[in-house]
């Protein structure tokens, strides 16, 4: 089944094609690791795994490239701020590497929790500094680059594709319109490569390089890293829209000026995460984390939950009864699937009628039209609440749905009892035959306070382990 994706180069829907038949080169540009991600990053990391998931599903291999962002970087794109690292490094009393590596493990914890597959790559910043240096060093053989107040800059001027991502109005560059920041800037949208000044006292992190001892400019480590593990042109590259206008931008043109060819083919943008009217920031300090949705009671595949009912290109508002709710039907849709199981005989086959391929169909197309998750939800729900599929067809349906929703439906399993606590419940539905209830509430209570609690249907008697 085709593919189809929305492409931000070019703003359009388009069919996937790969640059290598049956494999997918796909990345992301990772966490910024100087304090904890909030629930607004990880929507993004999320709707990234269901991309790659997604991928894998329809056959393809996926190399799936994330970076962590460990260089401090500066407090906003247009270079300038304060060096988010040595900030919070002072703040908490620990040096910029016990930061970096700290806040790295909690973000790798949270992708755990969150059940994301780990990336096929995942590459630090820090341990790629040569590479990022032999990329500029091609820049400026080429002629891309200029050297003022001690920095390096790429020249955008001399890149004549320069905002083809985000749409930028080519006149507005040229007149060089906006408020100058840097004085040193040629144009305001140049952007440095390597700065060997920092504008901060104590900068911390700093390596030797051809231009002198610094620290890289942010936009060069993806492109460095991108195209040491997934080559020259790969497929797709993804992060969230507010990339877009700068650091996106920033990245094709010192990748493609490098190579002076086109460098990635799909570039897919997720949506922000909004706390009321606003976008979820670090910086407007209205965040949230997962620890503090753990803190408060929410498992995060609730959180996970709550995010597949947003289409990825929606923006999508955070409240806690919308969180709730995704809550309570993620628990409802775990006790219909252990049901489900607890009726299926494990050595049963699951041959899948027309009525189950119809809903399998259904789901492909719903993932292949631009990753429509909150109607393969549906589909899932739909799969649940069949009459006329067989348990064992709607088990290996929901299985193979959840292997791209990944709520470890795989996990959504009771509980057994004892063999003296099933013969009570068999006695029990035998003395409901007879018509004798009081003896069948009796054997009720008595389940009751082995911690089972009974539910009599149609089908038979169901039972639950109180939590
Ligand atoms: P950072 O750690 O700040 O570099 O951000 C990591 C990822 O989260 C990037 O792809 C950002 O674009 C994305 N992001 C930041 N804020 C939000 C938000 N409110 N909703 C969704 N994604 C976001
Ligand atoms: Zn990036």
């Amino acid at each position: 089944m085709a593919l189809y994706l929305y492409n931000t180069l070019g703003r359009t829907l388009q069919e996937f094609k790969p640059i290598t038949h049956g494999k997918v080169g796909m990345y992301a540009c990772g966490p910024t690791v100087y304090t904890f991600a909030h629930i607004g990053n990880l929507r993004t990391f999320i709707f990234e795994d269901i991309l790659r998931r997604t991928m894998e599903h329809l056959g393809y291999e996926v190399t799936h490239v994330m970076n962590i962002t460990d260089v401090g970087h500066l407090t906003d794109d247009a270079d300038q701020g304060e060096d988010k690292m040595t900030r919070s490094a002072r703040e908490k009393k620990m040096s910029v590497w016990e930061i970096a590596e700290f806040y790295t493990q909690a973000f790798l914890n949270d992708m755990k929790e969150l059940n994301l597959n780990s990336p096929t790559v995942i590459c630090k910043a820090t341990d790629h500094i040569d590479d990022m240096i032999e990329l500029i060093k091609k820049l400026e053989k080429k002629g891309y680059t200029y050297r003022a107040g001690g920095n390096i800059y790429f020249d955008v001027e001399r890149f004549p594709d320069y905002g083809k991502l985000a749409l930028l109005d080519k006149q507005e560059l040229k007149a060089g319109a906006r408020i100058q920041v840097d004085e040193y800037k040629r144009n305001p949208r140049d952007f440095v490569l390597w700065f060997t000044r920092s504008k901060f006292d104590h900068q911390a992190m700093m390596w030797d390089s051809p231009w002198g001892r610094g620290y890289p400019g942010w936009h060069i480590e993806c492109s460095a890293m991108s195209m040491k593990y997934l080559g020259e042109q790969f497929d797709i590259h993804c992060g969230a829209i507010d990339l877009v206008p700068v650091h996106h931008t920033n990245e094709i043109a010192q990748s493609e000026a490098a190579t002076g060819k086109k460098w990635v083919n799909y570039w897919v943008h997720g949506e922000f995460l909004l706390m009321g009217e606003d976008k979820m920031a670090k910086s407007a300090g209205n965040f949230i984390t997962l620890k503090d949705l753990k803190e408060e009671g929410f498992d995060p595949l609730d959180y996970r939950y709550f995010c597949l009912g947003g289409h990825y290109r929606v923006q999508l508002q955070f409240s806690r009864e919308a969180l709730k709710a995704a809550r309570a039907a993620r628990l409802h849709l775990t006790e219909r699937v252990k049901e489900i199981r607890e009726r299926t005989s494990p050595s049963e086959l699951s041959e899948i009628g027309e009525k189950g391929k119809s809903y399998i169909d259904s789901f492909r197309g719903n993932l292949s039209h631009d990753l429509n998750i909150p109607r393969c939800l549906s589909d899932l729900w739909g799969v649940v609440k069949d009459v006329e599929l067989s348990d064992a067809e709607k088990l290996a349906i929901i299985l193979d749905m959840d292997r791209v929703l990944g709520l470890r439906m795989e996990e959504a399993k009771r509980e057994e009892l004892d063999e003296a606590q099933l013969q009570l419940i068999r006695d029990r539905e035998e003395a409901r035959r007879r018509k004798d209830f009081v003896r069948a509430d009796a054997m009720r209570e008595e389940l009751k306070k082995q911690g089972i609690i009974l539910e009599d249907t149609p089908d038979g008697t169901r039972w639950k382990k109180i939590e």
